[in-house]
């Protein structure tokens, strides 16, 4: 017989979880391991909740299992930590993204690369080394291996710091990977949610030019005056699109739903680059021509590793880059989701697991 969940993970816990499809949160009582040798356990502050957690609790991507504790933009104190830590005292203002594990041997892992690693274990939704469950913000408190933690930067508000864990790391990546972190460059954002508005501030931190790129012309005046954008495209406008034909190094495409590519291509100059950051459930049509006729890359890219994920967050203090949030009480994340569901939110939520969560 093997141990019982509970023996494993003997730390009572409490968040809020969904117990089937209807992705409908709430209260939970779960457990969580001891501190090992290597772990940091800390108190949650804040949650953000990003767009995949919308998702995974729905089924729409399928592989959900329930009960499910969502949450990998999440911020804390350190409370304890086991004997042979080295990063980390208790005190300290840490943060985890969207990984809580890797084999640590593969190629990917080697070069710092645990986003790619084939064996990469997921904050939630996913199986730990251990064989249970993990668990994600929506809860109290966490225990997790302190190479999968980062500091925060003391300057950075922890709640408008949650969202760059996982949004953050998903627009920096790609703009350092794809040599898009030039001073003097031109970047399209296309679309401006959760994501989309930190890659247009990461994109003005590295010096670029910054457009965005959106279906909605009332967006503009925020784009500009709220975001620091430097201009704005209507994509439904050809003349404004006629205009702006390669001109652009890079564009960070964001949209997770079914759009065209071609008009995009055509903005990039010869060697400019579309890099995919969004998610649709469908294929995207994608002809050749245009991308032969100026050498063109169309790529994707999915959040970062642990040691890009702590340098990303280190600019972000040195250049005081802020997810843009509102603050809601977890007894409001049913409400906030259905808001999600209709984009209805200026950027990102963020849940005040620390003064709402209540047992
Ligand atoms: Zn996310
Ligand atoms: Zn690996």
């Amino acid at each position: 017989m093997g141990k019982s969940a509970e023996e494993i993970h003997p730390v009572k816990a409490f968040g809020w979880a969904a117990r089937d499809q209807s992705g409908l949160l709430s209260p939970f009582n779960f457990s969580r391991r001891e501190t090992g040798d290597e772990d940091v356990r800390f108190k949650i502050m804040y949650c953000g909740i990003c767009h995949t957690d919308l998702h995974r609790i729905k089924n729409e991507w399928g592989g959900s299992k329930y009960p499910m504790v969502p949450g990998h933009e999440i911020v804390g104190v350190v409370t304890d930590v086991g004997s042979k830590v080295q990063k980390f005292t208790i005190g300290d203002k840490v943060g985890v993204g969207c990984l809580v594990g890797a084999c640590h041997s593969c190629d990917n892992c080697v070069n710092n690369l645990e986003n790619y690693c084939p064996r990469r274990i997921l904050t939630y939704n996913a199986t730990y080394h251990d064989g249970t469950t993990t668990y994600g913000g929506y809860s109290d408190h966490m225990v997790v291996n302190e190479n999968f933690a980062v500091r925060i930067p003391d300057n950075l508000p922890l709640d408008a710091a949650a969202p760059l864990l996982c949004a953050g790391i998903t627009m920096y990546s790609p703009l350092r990977y794809f040599g898009l972190d030039k001073p003097g460059l031109h970047l399209g954002v296309v679309g401006l949610g959760g994501l989309g508005h930190v890659g247009v501030k990461f994109g003005k931190a590295f010096g670029a030019k910054v457009t965005v790129i959106s279906t909605s012309p009332n967006k503009k005046k925020e784009a500009i005056d709220h975001l620091g954008a430097d201009s704005f495209l209507v994509c439904r406008d050809p003349d404004q699109m006629q205009a702006a034909m390669a001109t652009m190094d890079g564009i960070l495409d964001t949209v997770s739903a079914v759009h065209p590519l071609v008009p995009l291509i055509g903005l990039l100059k010869p060697h400019g680059k579309l890099i995919m950051l969004g998610a649709p459930d469908k294929p995207l049509e994608l002809p050749v021509f245009p991308l032969l006729l100026g050498r063109k890359t169309v790529a994707g890219s999915g959040i970062g590793g642990l040691k890009e994920t702590q340098e990303m967050i280190d600019f972000a203090g040195k250049h005081n880059i802020l997810a843009d949030i509102e603050v809601i009480p977890i007894d409001y994340v049913n409400t906030a989701m259905e808001r999600l569901v209709k984009a209805d939110v200026r950027y990102r939520f963020v849940i005040d697991v620390a003064n709402s969560l209540k047992a």
